[in-house]
């Protein structure tokens, strides 16, 4: 399998020097050259694996110059060496009306994005030697909360890496911010910017995207790469979990073969809801996808409209992990979508920069919209479906999750084909405390993040995960603050370099 970058189809280069660069280096994102289909005998073969058995058999048809041996160590270290509280890495629970949540945040920070992130490493410190480079990978990463935890988790201390993560001062919680500031581990380095996620992003992507940054380090044997979900390392991890949540459902009787279901996605950076439908691409039964966002609604007006704006105000919400303008991973859909036309491609994403804007077109915009539906909620709307759900199943689901349940109940309210619904659930409740814990009556005026587990246990009778309740006791180790211009000097000043 060779990868094309979405910017120009000519580029061919391997899994491992996808993985290993993370962007390609005309700014386009790196996507398989066809998409590998399953057939029902596929299916089949995966029941009664384990997961990290299934992960390794599905990495194999994407990640095609990594022998079995090697991604078969990558799946063990990443899920079989006790960082998923379960055994099963995923659990499938079925609310009383019928909606099924995928949960995805039993890994070691609580959100989704260790499915990918605990074996990105193992990945990419693979991927680095096959390229034949012997430098120290230097992970840069903008987060809006959980990638930047989920990142240091996943890197800490792997030997040839250097980590540094940087997120917005005012957009993460409480409880995110804690887990950033004590991560523990000699290649770690954490830095709060002065605005909000996107300002993050672009400072980062300047940073990756500048020869002389380049140049620099590569003067002192180092490159960069990233951990952010435009990395191919990343997304194929969530592809699995789709996958794998459907053998199950049809192994617990919940699916007949081929039975078809829809997904809910809570959705920022389009990576999750994206690897959605390349499982749907290789012969998953998926109706139809359902694109979740907050009050950023950028992608909600894209597939209703066809034309993604991204000026517009910015809000801080209650799911501030979905607080995101530029959905970079939507690149790759349009790609797919246009039949590989990297021309029309680099029109578009030039325009987003130099216009704030791009506009498909009617003809692909009903297309999208023949598997893509968006719905947007506000923090009232969130809450308010936090405190349903806990009254109805005593069941908690964090902010981002309950916004998938908003945009899943009414999608279903609304559709003639009542299919079953699978809600991708992507943090642990316990992360955004404050929030959940006033969504079902309570009021944390006034209580530190510790406190507000402690009540939101009494109150819900749901166990505080090990993790969070741990950090207590850590000492805060990075308090920087920069603006998003100080950080290619910031950059440099920690990695020691001029
Ligand atoms: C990152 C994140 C999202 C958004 O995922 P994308 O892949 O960026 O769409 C949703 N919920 C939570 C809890 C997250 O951490």
């Amino acid at each position: 399998m060779v990868y094309h970058s979405t910017r120009n189809s000519a580029l061919a280069v391997s899994s491992a020097e996808a993985i290993a660069q993370g962007i390609a280096a005309d700014g386009g994102l790196f996507v398989p050259a066809f998409i590998p289909e399953l057939s029902a005998a596929d299916f089949d073969a995966l029941k009664g694996l384990t997961y990290a058995e299934r992960a390794a058999r599905l990495f194999k048809l994407y990640l095609t110059d990594f022998t079995d041996e090697e991604l078969r160590e990558c799946t063990h270290n990443a899920y079989e060496t006790g960082s998923f509280e379960t055994p099963d890495v995923q659990e499938i629970t079925t609310l009383a009306d019928g909606s099924m949540l995928l949960e995805l945040w039993h890994g070691p920070t609580c959100a989704f994005k260790d499915m990918a992130l605990q074996i990105l490493p193992h990945f990419l410190t693979r991927a680095i030697k096959k390229t034949g480079t012997d430098k120290e990978v230097v992970i840069l990463t903008a987060t809006s909360g959980d990638t930047g935890k989920a990142a240091l988790a996943g890197f800490r201390d792997v030997p040839g890496t250097k980590i540094m993560v940087f997120y917005p001062e005012d957009g993460v919680s409480s409880m995110q911010k804690r887990q950033m500031q004590t991560q523990e581990g000699a290649n770690v380095c954490v830095c709060a910017v002065r605005g909000n996620f996107d300002d993050c992003q672009n400072g980062v992507k300047a940073i990756f995207t500048d020869p002389e940054m380049e140049q620099a380090l590569a003067e002192n044997g180092m490159q960069f790469s990233s951990a952010n979900s435009i990395n191919w390392g990343r997304l194929v991890p969530q592809i699995v979990y789709y996958v794998s949540a459907y053998v199950t459902m049809l192994e617990k009787g919940i699916l007949k073969n081929g039975e078809r279901f829809s997904i809910t996605v809570p959705t920022g950076n389009f990576g999750n809801i994206l690897a959605a439908w390349y499982a749907k691409q290789m012969g998953v039964p998926v109706g139809h996808l359902i694109c979740a966002s907050n009050i950023n609604n950028v992608l909600t007006d894209f597939i209703n409209t066809g034309v993604y704006d991204r000026s517009r105000t910015f809000h801080a919400t209650v799911s501030p992990s979905m607080d995101i303008l530029i959905s970079s991973n939507l690149e790759r859909l349009l790609y797919h979508m246009t039949g590989e036309n990297d021309a029309q491609i680099r029109e578009w994403f030039t325009a987003l920069k130099t216009d704030g804007k791009y506009d498909i077109g009617t003809e692909l915009k009903n297309r999208i919209r023949a598997e893509f539906s968006g719905s947007f909620w506000d923090d009232d709307q969130t809450k308010a479906m936090i405190g349903k759900v806990f009254a109805e199943n005593g069941y908690l689901s964090d902010t981002h999750t309950a916004v998938g349940i908003c945009a899943a109940r009414d999608f279903l309210a609304k559709a003639a084909d009542k299919e079953p619904m699978l809600i991708a659930s992507t943090a642990n409740p316990y992360k955004f405390g404050a929030a959940v814990y006033s969504a079902i009556g309570g009021n944390a005026d006034g209580a530190d993040e510790y406190a507000v587990l402690d009540l939101l246990q009494e109150k819900s009778g749901m166990p505080i995960p090990a993790a969070l309740a741990a950090l207590k006791k850590k000492a805060v180790r990075f308090t920087d603050v920069v603006a998003q211009d100080a950080m290619p000097a910031y950059v440099k000043e920690k990695l020691g370099i001029r």
